[in-house]
């Protein structure tokens, strides 16, 4: 069985979009393959975090990634950090990357323009990236398009590293989902959906309340026309609205536009709204059962014993390759 991995960074609540370009992939490739899923929390380090709220949210990622389905008992979930030698493995992956790869990631070069005190960790966070990868001998990454340039980066140290050093890593390949249909933001549509928008109005997080979540799709950025019709570019908030419900229901474009041939946008949002509180109500109700119980700790118990064996193992073969040891 082909191994599979994926790490979200709690660096704000999850989205409606994580849900639907992330978490719900993996609950449908859980049966496929070997599942690996973690919370990315040394990722969100990055910039800064409050200490308080990033414990907070670290516990209630794997508690929601459970309440949407993923399966404890198909997947090995776990945090990050707990696995120690990752970090140690990052190390020496850092020193057979050049520095002229890591500062051409579009990621730093965007994210470094934000703050001018960006951190040296903005800069190495892919080859972390690459050692969450590599010491699970990991065969595909699902990820969005906006991290297949990271999962093209582990692959060339992977590769280079083997070179140099023997046969160590497997080569692990992006998968880029199909399906994998960027939600937007509710108020501007031209841009993605992210949990780090300082700005929540148009972010559907899936901690909202039941009746936020509703106002925020009622009050949606559509356009001035009034028909329910797929156009990405001229109408981007109704496109949005019609991916949103395609994704949730399995349903084409072409139905969704049927169903609503000669409705308004009214009786659209109406109907998106109601789904959208039923899924993530469901979601809810699980995650409230879940999230303080001792079962999420010993979930995360194994997850982090079986993890850490494999970056152990990995660990001391690169130790004894690289030459650092006694
Ligand atoms: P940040 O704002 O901190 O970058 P984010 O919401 O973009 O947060 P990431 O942790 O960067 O989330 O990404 C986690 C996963 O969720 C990735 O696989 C990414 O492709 C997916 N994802 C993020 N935002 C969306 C979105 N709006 N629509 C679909 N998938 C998304
Ligand atoms: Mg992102």
């Amino acid at each position: 069985m082909k191994r599979i991995l994926t790490g979200l960074k709690p660096t704000g609540d999850l989205t409606l979009g994580n849900y639907i370009g992330a978490i719900k992939q993996m609950t449908k490739m859980q049966d496929e393959y070997e599942s690996y899923i973690f919370v990315a929390d040394l990722h969100a380090l990055t910039v800064p975090q409050n200490p308080i709220e990033l414990k907070k949210r670290i516990r209630a990622f794997i508690a929601m990634y459970i309440a949407c389905g993923i399966d404890p008992k198909k997947n090995t979930i776990y945090i990050q950090s707990d696995i120690e030698y990752i970090p140690s493995i990052s190390w020496i992956l850092e020193c057979s990357t050049y520095y002229g790869e890591a500062s051409r990631m579009i990621q730093f070069k965007e994210k470094s323009k934000e703050n001018a005190n960006f951190s040296v960790g903005l800069l190495t966070y892919p080859v972390l990236m690459a050692a969450d990868i590599l010491y699970a001998d990991t065969d595909l990454v699902p990820v969005g398009i906006d991290q297949k340039q990271h999962v093209e980066l582990a692959r060339d140290i992977a590769i280079r590293f083997n070179k140099k050093y023997g046969e160590i890593f497997k080569v692990p390949e992006p998968l880029i989902t199909k399906s994998g249909t960027k939600i937007k933001d509710l108020k501007d549509p031209t841009k993605k959906m992210s949990k780090s928008d300082e700005n929540p109005a148009g972010v559907i997080s899936l901690f909202d309340d039941i009746k936020i979540i509703r106002k925020k799709i009622m009050s949606a950025t559509t356009d001035s026309e009034m028909n329910i019709i797929y156009d990405e570019e001229k109408k981007p908030g109704i496109s949005n609205l019609i991916n949103i419900v395609v994704s949730l229901t399995g349903k084409s474009i072409n139905e969704v536009e049927t169903m609503f041939k000669g409705k308004n946008y009214g009786e659209f949002k109406s109907y998106v709204a109601d789904l959208v509180v039923e899924v993530i109500g469901n979601i809810q109700e699980k995650y409230n059962k879940l999230v303080n119980s001792k079962e999420l700790d010993s979930i995360l118990d194994e997850g982090a014993k079986k993890a850490s064996a494999l970056a152990y193992k990995k660990y001391q073969t690169m130790r004894e390759k690289v030459g650092v040891v006694r």
